[in-house]
């Protein structure tokens, strides 16, 4: 298999994972290696700055231009979703600081799921602010591995991260509070096994939002969803969690990647001033859900019949 053809795989996952478009990919199963200046390229790409905002109320941006990390601050201290990979830490706590407030005053780190782009910060984010990390069981074991128990076939060299051992670990619909803010852990499993939703209530000019903070449900390339040995249930995970996300009620999408919810054009617009937050905006919440459910619909539909003729029937 030559080199250009692994590049080019690894390039594929991040943008899938990402939610870029992805065209004429060289189809391979090799593994990736993670050395790989393409890869390396992508990942800069994604680390590049992103000027902090707050999108609503008591909730800001501060990650970088594709790996979101959103700051929730209140007067007891500050929670921070997603810790991007360890190199963004050093620009999530510049954010932080740019806005006005400490990084030291972080006292619980969530997450959308454990992979190295979301999470690979965590240890380093929990080092510098001795906040506590919590996050649901399944990706627990996967952070404690530093994501190398991930079940895809990118496992283990390429999502290898920094290990982290979590403080609590968190069961569905669990609460976590502070300083009057509560935030409401909706396990979502498939894209990881322990890929969780956060939702919270906030108030802007005396109306109450919801707010969503989106797992992602990406089937990633070489991802099976049927015959996995590796994940058994990932269609059932995967079906029982567009149920669920189609219960929750979302005024306000966000997402672990900036192209999910529209990130650069909504913030833009909200710096051009205006009338109304671009961010308060469920249609498009509701219709992520669906064109991602459908596609993921249709690969299933596709890996079910070919199965079923393998079988004979
Ligand atoms: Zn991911």
């Amino acid at each position: 298999m030559g080199i250009q053809n692994r590049i080019i795989r690894g390039v594929g996952m991040l943008m899938l994972a990402a939610g870029l478009p992805l065209t004429s990919l060289a189809q391979t199963n090799a593994p990736v290696d993670p050395g790989n200046a393409a890869v390396k390229k992508m990942w800069e790409s994604w680390n590049a700055p992103f000027k902090p905002f707050r999108i609503i109320n008591n909730v800001y941006y501060v990650g970088a231009t594709g790996v979101s990390s959103f700051l929730i601050t209140t007067p007891e201290g500050h929670i921070l979703i997603d810790t991007g990979f360890e190199s963004t830490v050093p620009r999530i706590r510049a954010s932080v600081a740019q806005l006005g407030f400490r990084p030291e005053d972080i006292k619980i780190i969530l997450s959308s799921h454990a992979h190295l782009d979301h999470t690979g910060g965590h240890a380093l984010m929990k080092q510098l602010t001795g906040a506590k990390v919590m996050i649901s069981k399944a990706d627990a074991d996967l952070l404690a591995s530093g994501g190398t128990k991930d079940y895809t076939p990118y496992a283990p060299k390429m999502m290898a991260y920094s290990p982290v051992k979590a403080d609590r670990i968190l069961v569905d619909e669990e609460k976590v509070s502070l300083g009057k803010t509560t935030l409401t852990c909706h396990l979502t499993p498939g894209h990881t096994k322990g890929c969780t939703t956060w939702t919270m209530d906030t108030t802007e000019a005396g109306k109450v939002y919801h707010v969503l903070f989106f797992g992602s449900t990406s089937v990633l390339s070489d991802v099976k969803l049927v015959n996995n040995p590796k994940y058994p249930n990932i269609a059932e995970d995967y079906l029982h969690s567009y149920q669920k996300l189609k219960t929750l009620q979302c005024d306000v999408f966000l997402a672990p990647h900036g192209s999910f919810f529209g990130l650069s054009e909504k913030a833009e617009k909200l710096a051009q001033g205006g009338k109304t937050n671009p961010f308060i905006d469920s249609e498009s919440y509701r219709n992520f859900i669906q064109k991602a459910e459908n596609t993921f619909l249709e690969q299933l539909a596709q890996e079910r019949a070919k199965a079923s003729r393998a079988l004979g029937n």
